[in-house]
């Protein structure tokens, strides 16, 4: 398969360190809100690349951070009057149900930063040692010309970088030896949480945590580095700067970045204020709706938001849904004609429906070239739709039941690589919820609050949302 290296800025042939394994390390959210449609887009893109790759056979090892200590956290913290863990805890649980309500699977790790301080320390004592980086006042910065391949992913030239550097230079910053230098590790202010470290005590700075976490999970060298585009710089050129530096190692052979997701053609961002949460767009869908949306456009390129577009591709997944819908009725309705289950075998289709599922090869190889061409989910969609007017034209109640399953198996395989549901879920019924929340009342009475948590998120799950009002509790469908 080919990916677009941003380092080299050329589709490459994917060829992995080892055979038949995939490192892969994305950069994950800062946690001190829930998470807006923008940080959604690298999580489904990436999560789907993964899936392709195990679908091709890989054993992929997936590495998605969280970042926990931060400016941004711990200011949300002094607002709130609670300690930064806290803030953190809480968007990291808050940010797992988003993943798992648009599909996006747990990493193989989720490691945190505040959890892998001991590295970072060892990272920049090596750093140090090496002179690649010094300590003023208890601050440690990177010295960034020393490193002669400063800028070669971000494609920036150092001098040039350096006279853009003068003119943005701020007040604080004049202890550094040069303005391109960069924070390794910063002394703690008053009230910032705060590790112990040679230097001073204080806190690592943004980039040194990636850095290390890579490491530390997947190795010196990494398959695949990815995330949003604004990370290129300075970012991952920082990380790259640190890592080869400590390592003495290539840090990641395939650079990959998605682009923006725009609204009203800016980037949707919170400091710009112009976004939505994955919250809010679940009061309104079903976040099946949201991930065909993100998967509609090629990850490179800009994705506008508009309430127009998701209308299109709550419309365009009903079409995928109601086409499996068909065949299920249609497997059913075999079923129940010879009294037993039907198996998704060939050699028990006709011999035309034989000749049918020989054409039908040619939709999974469409797929495959789409996302063998660096992960075309745009063009991977088209080719699903092409087999669900196949299933559409093809699969009548003249056809066995065996045929409907193997075309039903076909659309749901091909589906999953995209890690879109498209079963419709079974409705449930008002008594059946009125029970369980019953049941939950009692549970909680009980003080068996694991049941009680369970019961939620099952409800969840199922499209209902709960919610505890002074007169009891109220539910509704999402
Ligand atoms: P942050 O929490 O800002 O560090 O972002 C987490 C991830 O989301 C990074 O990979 C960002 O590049 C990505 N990201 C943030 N905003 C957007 C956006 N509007 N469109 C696409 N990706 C974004
Ligand atoms: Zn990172």
């Amino acid at each position: 398969m080919k990916l677009y290296n941003t380092l080299t800025k050329r589709k490459e042939e994917f060829v992995p360190i080892e055979p038949g394994k995939v490192s892969i390390y994305v950069c994950g959210p800062t946690v001190y809100n829930l998470i807006h449609i923008g940080n959604a887009r690298p999580m489904i893109v990436f999560d789907t690349a993964r899936r392709y790759m195990e679908y091709k056979g890989y054993e992929v090892n997936y590495v998605s951070n969280f970042t926990d200590v931060d400016d941004k956290i711990i200011n949300k913290a002094i607002e709130e009057g609670v300690s930064a863990d806290v803030i953190s805890t809480r968007y990291i649980a808050e940010c797992k149900k988003d993943m798992a309500d648009m599909n996006v699977r747990p990493a193989t790790t989720h490691p945190l930063a505040t959890q892998e301080i001991p590295g970072m320390i060892d990272m920049i004592t090596n750093l140090i040692e090496q002179g690649y980086a010094y300590d003023v006042n208890g601050t440690v910065y990177f010295r960034t010309r020393k490193f002669k391949e400063y800028g070669k992913l971000s494609h920036k030239n150092l001098d040039d970088l350096r006279s853009g550097f003068r003119d943005l230079k701020v007040t604080g910053e004049d202890q550094k030896e040069d303005p391109l230098d960069f924070v390794l590790w910063k002394p703690k202010k008053d009230g910032e949480p705060y590790w112990d470290a040679p230097w001073s005590k204080g806190r690592p700075g943004w980039h040194i945590e990636c850095s290390v976490m890579a490491k530390h999970y997947l190795g010196d060298t990494i398959d695949i580095h990815a995330g949003g585009e604004d990370l290129v710089f300075p970012h991952h050129e920082n990380e790259i700067a640190q890592s080869e530096c400590s390592n003495g190692v290539p840090f990641a052979h395939y650079w990959l970045h998605n682009a923006f997701l725009n609204i009203d053609n800016r980037k949707m961002s919170k400091s710009l204020g112009n976004f939505f949460t994955v919250r809010d767009i679940k009061e309104k869908y079903d976040l099946m709706v949201l991930r065909f949306f993100m998967l509609s456009a090629h990850y490179r390129s800009p994705l506008n938001f508009s309430a127009e577009i998701m209308e299109s591709s709550k419309n365009a997944l009903e079409r995928m849904v109601n086409s499996v819908d068909r065949l299920n009725d249609l497997i059913k309705a075999a079923e129940a004609k010879q009294n037993g289950t039907v198996a998704a075998d060939a050699s028990l289709c006709t011999e035309e429906e034989q000749a049918k599922l020989e054409e039908m090869k040619q939709y999974r190889a469409k797929f495959e070239e789409a996302m063998d061409d660096d992960i075309n989910t745009a063009d991977a969609i088209a080719a699903v739709f092409e087999l669900i007017k196949f299933a559409n034209t093809e699969v009548t109640e003249a056809r066995t039941g065996s045929f409907a399953a193997l075309v039903r198996k076909e659309i749901l395989t091909l589906c999953d690589i995209l890690g879109l549901i498209v079963e419709r879920k079974a409705e449930v019924l008002d008594e059946e919820i009125e029970q369980l929340i019953a049941e939950r009342q009692a549970a909680r009475k009980a003080k068996n609050f694991a049941r009680a948590d369970e019961i939620r998120d099952q409800l969840q799950a199922q499209g209902i949302i709960l919610e505890d009002t002074r007169e009891g509790v109220k539910w509704k469908r999402a």
